[in-house]
């Protein structure tokens, strides 16, 4: 490809809506033009890195055994009301009509379609184990589209769809995906982690999530520095071993604590640390039930293990007339003393003695509080945010490291959920119809992209692995107008094209200085300079794009050593 002839329009300036590096690169480096709020156009060159995103994906799982199909973007309302989530989807359903009035919606994912497929076209287990993959647009109508592909409204995702007769096939179907996706972001030379994540409902280890470590990222993970162990901090489990509550010591006492609400101003102003309050949230729950939940101090509320726990579907703070309703106080001051509602305390609580808590009434305060003496817990579980330093659960020497991640793949076991409410069966070897269990596979292919951007860049632009990035050479002929380098240059050009390279030559009528500029901004991994000074010696000058490493190639063997680098920078 000829620069001179290419759309690629770089800019000089950092888009003002653009906050994270990669957004703020895609759009620099001319990959990615915005339409609308979390809708973008894929420019030539941002596109080239998608498509390679695609292509490693489809060799992996076809690897895997899965296959490719295309599922169309309008679906039927008719299959989300048999799957009953035309209600239950929130608003980032995008429900539309046609002109006789049938509901439709963009699908944002694609459960309701395979399984209708697959109930219409497979009735045998001897057709089974099936896995079907499709690469296409989504649509999902998000709150806070943002960091350009990252959050989309509009974005490419792989998804795939594994079927089979039971769940020890389900098992081994999900085994393969997830060695699949590990294949997948290393060939993409990503630093990432596979997590365990919250599977809801269904519990078990059924759910990773892959996840590329970058600052950046919108998910806390944890990883275990001794053991395998790595979750999602929405999941990661704490454990307690040997646990035991010391015993009481003091008394209880009634403490006024005028104007200190926060827990840092109260345990400031009683001259405690805040590890020896425990704060009580009230909550109320999608059963409309209200509970006070205890916590250390200083700890956070992982309100998906609340709701997990309690087997509903959210647990939000209450509102301010139901906290005043259930403890007699406004919001800020409740305590366990006294309360009517069921109370669920986290287990670390349990090794807890003579501490604070909340008096239910402005400006009060107990010290020297304790369990059972002082208040009744109806249960103790692992409902708090794990953090960096906590313990492992699986083994008994490590400790947590926390780190920032990108979500770029999601395995999920589904079992039954969508074949049970869509009926769809197939003829075991007995004649018995039995119900399929499958599995649910998605990969963000744009946000794939953004995250190894987040990765691999320095001030001076982007510097993609070779897999991802959109050609694999730049051929810089540094002054057109002069007839050696023009001709070497496009010998260069002609040679590398012949051999398979992929290469952009930049061949406009610009200074040096912003072809240089230009050159680490769009980071493309190898740079050959073709100038008039070093052809004189029978050199062009190559620099490793992401190393900024230099050094001189003879004229005559710079295109064989070129083929030879980018051969052995896909390989890795
Ligand atoms: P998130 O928690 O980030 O919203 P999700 O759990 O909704 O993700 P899935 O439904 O599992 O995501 O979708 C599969 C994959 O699709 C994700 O792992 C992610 O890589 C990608 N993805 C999801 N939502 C978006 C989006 N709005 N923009 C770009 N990619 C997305
Ligand atoms: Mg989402």
């Amino acid at each position: 490809m000829r620069y001179s002839q290419y759309l690629l329009p770089t800019l000089k300036e950092t888009p003002a809506d653009a906050e994270v590096i990669s957004h703020q690169l895609m759009m620099r480096a001319g990959m990615i033009r915005k339409v609308a709020a979390g809708v973008y156009s894929y420019m030539p060159f941002g596109l080239r890195s998608i498509r390679k995103m695609e292509q490693i994906i489809r060799e992996e799982l076809n690897r895997a055994g899965a296959i490719e199909c295309l599922m169309p973007m309008a679906n039927p309302a008719e299959l989300w009301q048999e799957s009953g989530r035309w209600e239950k989807y929130g608003k980032e359903l995008l429900r539309f009509k046609d002109r006789k009035s049938t509901d439709f919606c963009m699908g944002p994912t694609h459960e309701e379609v395979i399984t209708d497929i697959v109930r219409n076209t497979v009735s045998s287990y001897k057709q089974l184990p099936l896995n079907l993959y499709q690469i296409q647009t989504k649509f999902r109508d998000e709150i806070r589209p943002r960091f350009g592909l990252m959050r989309g409204r509009e974005f490419i995702m792989k998804d795939a769809y594994s079927f089979d007769l039971d769940d020890e096939g389900a098992d081994t179907a999900y085994s393969k995906m997830y060695q699949a996706y590990r294949n997948i972001f290393q060939r993409c030379g990503l630093k990432f982690r596979a997590v365990e994540a919250d599977s809801g409902a269904i519990g078990g280890n059924f759910s990773h999530e892959f996840m590329v470590l970058a600052e950046s990222g919108e998910d806390g993970i944890v990883s275990c520095d001794a053991c395998e162990y790595a979750a999602n901090i929405e999941k990661a489990e704490l454990v307690y071993r040997d646990i035991k509550t010391p015993a009481a010591t003091a008394e209880l006492q009634k403490v006024d604590t005028p104007q200190h609400k926060s827990i840092e101003e109260v345990a400031a102003f009683l001259k405690v640390d805040a590890s020896q309050t425990v704060k009580t949230l009230i909550l109320q729950t999608s059963e409309d039930e209200v509970v006070a939940v205890l916590l250390r101090g200083d700890r956070e509320l992982n309100d998906i293990k609340l709701a997990n726990l309690l087997g509903v579907d959210w647990a939000l703070m209450a509102e301010d007339e139901v906290v005043k309703k259930t403890t007699g106080a406004p919001t800020g001051f409740a305590g366990p003393i006294g309360l009517k509602v069921r109370v669920i305390a986290d287990t670390e609580i349990q090794g807890m003695a003579d501490f604070v808590v909340g008096g239910n009434a402005v400006d009060v305060h107990y010290t020297g509080a304790n369990l059972v003496r002082d208040f009744e817990v109806s249960q103790f579980a692992d409902i708090r945010q794990a953090v960096g330093g906590d313990p492992c659960p699986r083994c008994d020497c490590g400790k947590f490291e926390s780190w920032r991640g990108i979500e770029v793949g999601h395995v999920f076991k589904l079992g039954t959920k969508y074949s049970e409410a869509m009926d769809a069966t197939v003829l075991d070897d007995q004649g018995k119809a039995r119900t399929l269990v499958m599995g649910c596979y998605g990969i963000g292919v744009g946000r794939t992209v953004a995250a190894a951007i987040e990765q691999n860049h320095d001030e001076n632009g982007m510097a993609l692995p070779m897999p991802l990035a959109p050609f694999q050479v730049l051929v810089s002929m540094l002054n057109p107008k002069d007839d050696e380098v023009r001709e070497a240059s496009e010998a260069l050009y002609q040679q590398l094209l012949d051999m398979g390279v992929e290469v952009l030559l930049d061949d406009r009528q610009e200074r040096p200085g912003i072809k240089f500029k230009d050159a680490d901004l769009i980071g493309i991994p190898l740079r050959l300079t073709v100038g008039a000074r070093n052809l004189k010696e029978g050199n062009v000058e190559l620099k490793v794009r992401a190393s900024g490493e230099m050094s001189m190639l003879p004229l005559a063997d710079a295109a064989k050593e070129l083929q030879r680098l980018v051969a052995v920078a896909l390989e890795n």
